[in-house]
């Protein structure tokens, strides 16, 4: 039977830095030569592997939409000559890199799997290699239509994670759905969690670049900061609430300086700060009085999801009326409402 292969882009983070005087830095040409130099490589049950380090490996702290498109367009570049993409990526914003390519890569077929590591390759005690081996192995031989984050023995949907430790091995977690397989002896697929896209042609929707910002609400936040922060002419907003959705309600003109953004046209979506669990504004007063405010509930969403949807929809040359309605519905599996 031919080989499956497997396409790795190495965008930049931990897992392909090289010591120096300044720390770790990424360097290019480093991982794939790395790579390369491992037994397990040559493993029969490998598959065939092309490795594209990017011209400038970077820190994922720098990632910017600009970089979310070189991903995107760089899978679409490749799409039909290979089975399975692992996507070489730094911890810190992995989780909006994998949320974002989830609404760039439309009608997705095949597995998109980002991984990286919290110790370079290089390291003795490095989680990089278990961590690569099994995103490049589900990659092959595992054709789960999404796009995947991998990390230590889980694989989540990328638009449900967050990196939940900053320095332990089991770095991300989707508090809010399993994970769609997980690794021990045997591998476990939780098939009936797999999406399923309508469309079953790839198309990358590329990102405009609209106004979009986040805002965390905090005990003793003032109007003037939310009033100066809303006047920025922002497209879009994910607000950061208390518990399932609530905000203080008391300070009126805060209140009242989000219902003349809302009416205004800005689309605010409430997310929760708490890690797990669901907004839902009817609950309390100071919940409702939001909603009555205009503003759009976020029901599970991570803030990294919903960040990412307000970058696709406000890129898709479509009313701020559907765009609240596309807010409140699961478009790539990443909210259950
Ligand atoms: N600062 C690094 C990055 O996000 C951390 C990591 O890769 O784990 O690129």
């Amino acid at each position: 039977m031919a080989k499956k292969k497997v396409y790795i882009a190495y965008t930049g983070g931990t897992i392909g830095m090289k010591p120096s005087a300044k720390g770790f830095v990424p360097q290019k040409g480093f991982l794939g030569a790395t790579l390369q130099s491992f037994p397990e490589f040559q493993h029969p049950d490998m598959p065939e592997i092309t490795i594209h380090d990017y011209a400038e490996p970077i820190d994922s702290a720098n990632m910017s939409p600009e970089d979310w498109h070189k991903i995107a367009e760089d899978i679409e570049r490749n799409y039909e000559q290979y089975d399975g993409f692992v996507v070489l990526h730094g911890t810190d914003t992995m989780a909006y890199t994998a949320s974002a390519l989830s609404f760039m890569l439309e009608g997705l077929q095949k597995p998109v799997i980002f991984t990286g590591s919290q110790i370079p390759l290089t390291q003795l005690r490095t989680d990089a290699r278990d961590n690569i081996i099994n995103a490049m192995y589900l990659a092959a031989n595992y054709p789960i239509p999404e796009v995947s984050l991998f990390f230590h023995d889980h694989l989540h949907r990328g638009n449900r994670t967050r990196k939940t430790d900053a320095d332990g091995f089991a770095a991300f977690s989707s508090p809010n759905m399993p994970p769609l397989a997980s690794i021990g002896s045997t591998i476990k697929v939780r098939d009936h969690l797999l999406w399923q896209h309508k469309s079953k042609e790839l198309t990358v929707r590329r990102f405009a670049s609209p106004k979009i910002a986040i805002l965390t609400l905090f005990p003793g936040i003032s109007d003037e900061l939310v009033r100066d922060f809303l006047a920025q002419d922002l497209d879009g907003v994910v607000l950061q609430s208390f518990g399932s959705g609530n905000a203080p309600v008391n300070n009126k003109p805060l209140m009242q300086a989000i219902e003349n953004a809302t009416s205004q046209g800005m689309v605010i979506v409430n997310c929760t700060q708490c890690l797990k669990g669901s907004v839902n504004m009817s609950t309390y007063e100071t919940g409702r009085v939001l909603m009555d405010a205009g503003v759009t509930s976020g029901f599970d969403m991570t803030t990294e999801a919903a960040l990412a949807k307000l970058y696709y929809l406000f890129s898709r040359g479509i009313d701020v009326d559907t765009i609240r309605d596309y807010i409140v519905v699961s478009l790539r599996g990443e909210l259950t409402n």
